[in-house]
């Protein structure tokens, strides 16, 4: 009796957990780096992969906000270390995100179309579990509300400018954002 009670407790905060870690989006929206817009048609998903190369802590999500800042750029949401969810910009909006760039049907203007979202990494280390297992739940859950073409790395749609996403097992993620909805 006992046995199954602990097995029951176990089971619930295990549940408790996952449900928390999926619902954890928080609000950091900014003033710039984004216009506004009305009834845009969103079709694709650009990931990304960003430092703070300003100084002080890389993965520091404030340090990166003021980068973006400086730069007058911004994703719609920016991943951390632990796998925060951040919400920088209204899905509704267009985000300045992926810069001159082409997507594999010939279409341009791709920050009208997308959603970006950053994953905080570096050069030398891959993203951390939380963090895939958090963009893979946003990846689905957007897919879940929009009609996706494309879910694509930066890298895909500007080969010769761009190397992100840094050190993410890409085909891994497509199997966890595909295996779940498709
Ligand atoms: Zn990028």
């Amino acid at each position: 009796m006992r046995f199954f009670l602990v097995i029951s407790i176990l089971f619930s905060q295990l549940f408790v957990m996952a449900a928390d870690h999926k619902c954890e989006i928080q609000a950091k929206f900014v003033s710039f780096g984004h216009k506004t817009a009305e009834n845009r048609n969103i079709d694709v998903i650009i990931i990304h992969s960003v430092y703070n190369a300003s100084g002080g802590d890389i993965y520091d999500v404030d340090l990166i906000i003021k980068q973006f800042a400086k730069y007058k750029v911004s994703p719609h949401y920016l991943i951390d270390r632990q796998g925060v969810v951040y919400q920088m910009v209204n899905e509704k909006n267009i985000a300045f995100h992926a810069g001159k760039s082409v997507l594999p049907d010939g279409g341009t203007g791709i920050n009208n179309r997308s959603i970006g979202i950053e994953i905080i990494t570096s050069l030398e280390e891959a993203p951390t579990d939380k963090q895939i297992q958090s963009a893979a739940q946003l990846v689905m859950d957007i897919k879940n509300r929009y009609k996706i073409k494309y879910v694509l790395r930066h890298s895909d749609i500007a080969p010769n400018r761009k190397t992100d996403p840094w050190n993410l097992d890409w085909n891994g993620f497509l199997e966890k954002i595909n295996g779940k909805i498709e």
